[in-house]
């Protein structure tokens, strides 16, 4: 019997492909390899239905059919098509991402299991040889553990065939058990704390209506108990037996998160980070399918984890720039969730101290509903903001003589001070003061980043590197001096003005070896006066209680660039970093080093709050007739030849920018950085009100690209479509 099939392959292509299969008729959501064109490829078979378009005889047969069960389910299905309309992708390419690495190829979708072993005697009756050592440290183990597991031998120096023996002297004997990497498994070790009226409204507000699809915004101050509320709320969802989800910016800064959560869920928590194996990755999503943890915690792509009894999705720093995929299919993590959670009828709480403008937007529009927590949690009370007026005051290697002051004030009542600057390196520059010459990366429109310590020029767009030149390349003169601060100068200065006081980096460089960052987040928190210097590495989550001034050394790089999205996520970065400050039981203060402290949009930050600036923000928005107000698209192209890249552009522009009333296409512009790994790079830009209308365009571009004269227009250009960019680089 042969029967006709449609299945979703990872190409750029759009739609599904029809197959015969010869005997049983394969489940929809089984993986299968055919051949395509002349390559082989893994698909997933997508529907039972045929296109009555293509012909019988141009129909090739599946090779191999991979799984008995699905891999994506019926309602898996339906997420990967919404995203693939929604972004624009071909379905295919979705599918690459709902997929784990290796489920991708054709690697078995079964959960690998592990032999345990335990104790079958009595302890009394058997006899130990005591100069056995092995055996000792076995019996030991199962006495603390009661067994022991094939992956426990590795860790713990057990010896294999010193267990053999015993099984065979049928001391110890084993089963077979299901193998989950990662798996914590959690206790409530820890009481609920006591929730302030606002945090017990917020979580009683969605309990009310956890059967139901609502998408809160938890907007609660730095502070204020967020994670609490996540915690109750959690702890009931799963005690009514089912599942959460929760999505972190970064796994590597969120270890204390996820030990409060070991410490305060009995539940079965996987937690997927970039230091798992793909063999990893992929047992723990076909754990999290089954239903086998109860809670799943993870970056950006753990959102196409399959849940089967998914209750709850949490999206914690909802507004962090992480949740957005920066390459191939463009995706933002959390408004997918919201899509996710919509679908499955399920609740989603997105949290931040400073949520989106997005999503301030959609509480406007009623789509969302506000939740808040206004106060800090405890007795810790919300920092105070300062000014430095940098015009003012004489400065040194980025700190001016107010700052240094304030600094010896707060160390000399034994507290930690921590100064903010989001640039690695030593300085962002080198230049020869002879002749004026500046150290430039030649495949980039960018300078060198001078790394003292590692006496090397890197440039931070494409990685190349040089080592430092002693003289100047252009005039032979030996007078290259660093231009601008990175935190490895600023590092040196502090140690130099506060020696001593301990002065603590924390950057990707400093942390770059493995168990560093760990090592000093322990020394922060021995609470002994020091100073942390730090970029957003160190900014995000943590929790200080010693920390009573935070300094921000360079306001003005963080709030003022072209992009119309700096003062916001600046300002997001500010109020984050400033959150770190005054924790514990002691006032904190932040003070933000600024050349324009008239600005109106600091002055309203520092009078109300990032409710007035961002309400501000959301009206200038308006006006100018940005997102959220407008729905928006990124066209983006790159070549290694100029003319080639530029007339494709602009032959596009002129095609397309009157096709629609309602739409407006503009550009070629140039990007930002023109020149990028040796590339020359244009975008165009593609703005309505209407999203239905965008789409409308969005898809003749598409359709035009794919046609015969638009590959050849195409030809050694890469371009990439970008629905609601976050970055205009
Ligand atoms: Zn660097
Ligand atoms: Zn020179
Ligand atoms: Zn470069």
């Amino acid at each position: 019997m042969k029967h006709r099939i449609q299945v979703a392959l990872p190409v750029y292509l759009d739609g599904v492909f029809d197959y015969f299969v010869e005997g049983n008729l394969p489940e929809i959501g089984v993986r299968v390899e055919v051949k395509f064109q002349s390559r082989s490829l893994i698909g997933v078979v997508w529907s039972h239905n045929s296109n009555a378009n293509v012909a019988e005889n141009k129909i090739k047969s599946v090779l191999d059919v991979l799984d008995e069960e699905p891999v994506l389910s019926k309602s898996n299905q339906l997420f990967c098509e919404n995203i693939s309309s929604y972004y624009e992708h071909s379905l295919g390419e979705v599918v690459q991402l709902a997929l784990p690495v290796n489920l991708r190829k054709k690697t078995a979708a079964k959960l690998e299991k592990e032999k345990v072993y335990f104790l079958v005697q009595n302890k009394e009756e058997i006899k130990t040889n005591p100069s056995a050592k092995q055996q000792t440290k076995i019996f030991d183990f199962l006495d603390k553990n009661k067994k022991i597991k094939t992956s426990d031998l590795n860790t713990n120096n057990i010896s294999a065939s010193s267990l053999k023996t015993l099984v065979n002297r049928k001391i110890i004997a084993f089963t077979e058990e299901l193998k989950i990497p990662g798996l914590l498994q959690g206790k409530q070790q820890e009481a609920a704390k006591t929730l302030n009226v606002e945090q017990q409204r917020a979580l009683h507000s969605i309990l009310k209506q956890s059967n139901t699809f609502i998408c809160w915004l938890l907007h609660g101050i730095t502070g204020s108990g967020k994670t609490e509320v996540y915690l109750q709320l959690m702890s009931q969802i799963i005690a009514s037996g089912q599942q959460v989800l929760m999505l972190v910016p970064e796994i590597g800064l969120a270890p204390q998160t996820i030990k409060r959560l070991q410490q305060r869920l009995a539940a079965k928590m996987v937690v997927l980070h970039s230091a798992m194996t793909d063999r990893e990755r992929t047992q723990a999503w076909l754990a999290a399918k089954k239903g086998l943890v109860d809670v799943v915690i993870g970056t950006r792509s753990a959102i196409f984890t399959p849940l089967t009894r998914l209750g709850l999705i949490v999206v914690d720093e909802e507004h962090d720039l992480s949740y957005k995929q920066q390459d191939k299919l463009r995706y933002h993590a959390r408004d997918i969730a919201v899509l996710k959670a919509k679908q499955l009828q399920v609740p989603i709480v997105l949290g931040s101290a400073t949520p989106s403008l997005e999503s301030l937007y959609n509480v406007q529009q009623q789509r969302y509903r506000l939740l808040s927590l206004s106060s800090r949690a405890g007795n810790a009370r919300p920092p105070a903001w300062e000014l430095i007026d940098l015009r003012k005051v004489p400065q040194q290697a980025g700190l001016s003589q107010p700052l240094i002051e304030r600094m010896r004030l707060h160390l000399n009542r034994g507290e930690q001070v921590m100064l903010f600057l989001n640039r690695r390196g030593f300085s962002p520059a080198l230049m020869c003061y002879h002749c004026g010459w500046l150290a430039d990366c030649k495949r980039c429109d960018a300078r060198y980043t001078l790394h003292q310590q590692l006496g090397k020029l890197i440039c931070h767009h494409c990685d190349s590197q040089r080592t430092l030149p002693l003289i100047c390349p252009a005039c032979q003169q030996a007078d290259l001096h660093p231009l601008g601060i990175g935190t490895e100068r600023l590092e040196q200065h502090v140690t130099e003005q506060f020696s001593e006081t301990a002065v603590i980096r924390i950057d990707k460089d400093s942390t770059r070896k493995k168990g560093v960052l760990e090592q000093k987040l322990r020394a922060i928190h021995t609470a002994e006066p020091a100073i942390l210097i730090g970029t957003q590495m160190l900014a995000k989550g943590h929790h200080f209680p010693n920390v009573t001034l935070v300094a921000v050394v360079d306001a003005d790089g963080m709030l003022f660039s072209s992009d119309f999205r700096a003062m916001e996520k600046g300002t997001q970065l500010l109020i984050q970093v400033g959150g770190r400050s005054g924790r514990g039981e002691k006032p904190g203060t932040v003070l933000l080093q600024t050349c324009h402290p008239e600005h109106p949009q600091i002055q309203l930050l520092l009078k109300s709050g990032y409710q007035g600036f961002a309400e501000n923000e959301l009206s200038t928005r308006k006006q100018l007739a940005l997102p959220p107000y407008q729905y928006m698209a990124l066209f983006r192209a790159e070549a290694t030849q100029h003319d080639q890249v530029k007339q494709m552009m602009e032959t596009l522009v002129q095609q397309f920018k009157n096709q629609l009333q309602n739409v407006a296409v503009s550009g070629p512009i140039p990007a930002v950085m023109f020149k990028r790994q040796g590339r020359y790079r244009y975008q165009i830009l593609i703005q309505s009100d209407r999203r239905s209308s965008l789409h409308q365009l969005i898809k003749r571009l598409r359709e035009q690209l794919n046609t015969k004269k638009g590959r050849k227009l195409a030809r050694n250009v890469r371009w990439s479509l970008d629905v609601d960019p976050q970055e205009m680089v």
